[in-house]
C-alpha cells in the first residue's frame, strides 16, 4: 500500500464531507485520485467567483462533487438567468454553454473543452431552418435547445424534452415544425392533437435503445421498472413503464421509490440518482455520450486556472437566439 503525501491527505480531509454523499457510487481509491482537483477546483470557484453548472450526464465527481447547479438543460438555462456569479463555467456541452452566454450576457461563460458537441445540434445549420420556413410558410418553428445559437435564430420559440408538448401547444396553433430530434417530435406527436412536421436528427445515445433491450432487461431482473427518455425510438417510450426528461426521471424516482429500475438514458445518470437513492437497484446498461465525457475534472480546473475557453455569439445572432429561448421560459 502507497502512502499519501501530504497535499492529497489535505485534499481529502478538505473534500471528506462531500465523499459522504458519494461514497456509494465512487470506491475511495477512485476518491483518492480525484480529492486534490475538487479540492483546488472548489478554492478557484471562491477565488474567481465562479459557478458551475453541470448536466444531469456528467460523472459523479463532477455533479456532486463540484457542481453548484445540477439539473436537465431546461433547469440549467433557468439557474443561468439567476446566476449572479461573474464566471460561469458550464460542465455539458457546447449548446448548454451557448444558451448560458445567451440568457447571462454580463457574466464570461466558459467551456473546458469546445469540442463537447451534440449529435442532435450538429443534425441542422441556420440555412436548413431557412430553408424550411421557405418550405412551410406560416408554419411556426419549434426548435429544441439542442441546437446552436445560429439554429435558435432562426426559430420562433425553443422548448426541451421537459416542456416540448407545453411549448408546442402554448402556440395554439394546428401545426408547427419541430427540430432537430426526429424521435422527440414523433413522442410529443403522439400526446397532442397539433400536427408536427420533423426533422431527421437523432441524439446518437439515444437512438440506440430498442424495445427489445427492454424486453432484455424485464426478463433478466424480474420486477424491474423501465424509464426512458422521449429522445429515444417512440417503440421504446411506448415499452417503458414511463418517458420523461432526466429531471423528470429523478423525481419519478425520488417519489416512487422503486426497488429496482433501468433508465434508458446516458450511464451517468444512474449513478448520480443511484448516490441519492441507496435504497433503489439500478440496472445499468451503459450508454456513454462521448461528448459529455469530454469534461473532466482535469480540465473544469484547467479552465478556471486560465478562464478558457470563453464562449462568445454574435450579437446580431444573440439576440433573436435568446428571444426564442425567452420565450420558451415564459411559457407556464
Ligand atoms: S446525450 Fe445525446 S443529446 Fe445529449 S449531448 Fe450527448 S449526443 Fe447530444
Amino acid at each position: 500500500m502507497g502512502v499519501l503525501d501530504l497535499k492529497t491527505t489535505k485534499a481529502l480531509q478538505n473534500t471528506a464531507s462531500i465523499y459522504e454523499r458519494v461514497k456509494s457510487v465512487i470506491p475511495p481509491m477512485e476518491w483518492t485520485a480525484f480529492a486534490e482537483d475538487i479540492d483546488a477546483i472548489n478554492q478557484l470557484k471562491q477565488q474567481k467567483n465562479a459557478i458551475i453548472l453541470a448536466h444531469n450526464y456528467q460523472t459523479p465527481e463532477i455533479f456532486h462533487g463540484v457542481a453548484d447547479i445540477q439539473g436537465d438543460s431546461l433547469a440549467l438555462a433557468r439557474e443561468a438567468v439567476n446566476a449572479k456569479a461573474d464566471v460561469i463555467l458550464m460542465a455539458g456541452v457546447h449548446f448548454m454553454a451557448e444558451t448560458a452566454k445567451l440568457l447571462n450576457p454580463k457574466a464570461k461563460v466558459i467551456i473546458p473543452d469546445t469540442k463537447a458537441g451534440c449529435s442532435l445540434a450538429e443534425s441542422i445549420t441556420a440555412d436548413d431552418v431557412k430553408l424550411l420556413r421557405k418550405t412551410y410558410p406560416g408554419v411556426p418553428i419549434v426548435t429544441y435547445v439542442n441546437t446552436s445559437a445560429a439554429v435558435k435564430a432562426e426559430s420562433d420559440i425553443c422548448c426541451t424534452s421537459g416542456n416540448a408538448k407545453k411549448v408546442v401547444e402554448s402556440l395554439g396553433v394546428p401545426e408547427v415544425i419541430m427540430l432537430p430530434d426526429e424521435y422527440l417530435a414523433q413522442n410529443v406527436a403522439k400526446e397532442t392533437s397539433v400536427k408536427i412536421i420533423a426533422w431527421k436528427g437523432h441524439c446518437e445515445v439515444h437512438e440506440r435503445f430498442t424495445a427489445n433491450d427492454i424486453e432484455l432487461f424485464r426478463k433478466q431482473n424480474p420486477g424491474v421498472i423501465v424509464l426512458a427518455h422521449p429522445e429515444c425510438p417512440p417503440e421504446v417510450v411506448e415499452a417503458a413503464d414511463f418517458a420523461g426528461s432526466t429531471a423528470h426521471m429523478i423525481d419519478w424516482v425520488g417519489e416512487h421509490k422503486p426497488k429496482r429500475v433501468v433508465l434508458l438514458t446516458e450511464c451517468s445518470m444512474s449513478d448520480n440518482v443511484a448516490a441519492s437513492n441507496p435504497a433503489t437497484e439500478f440496472v445499468r446498461p451503459c450508454q456513454l455520450c462521448p461528448h459529455m465525457k469530454r469534461i473532466t475534472l482535469g480540465n473544469i480546473r484547467h479552465a478556471l486556472e486560465t478562464m478558457t475557453h470563453e464562449v462568445s455569439i454574435p450579437a446580431e445572432v444573440a439576440d433573436r437566439a435568446r428571444r426564442a429561448v425567452e420565450r420558451m421560459l415564459a411559457v407556464k
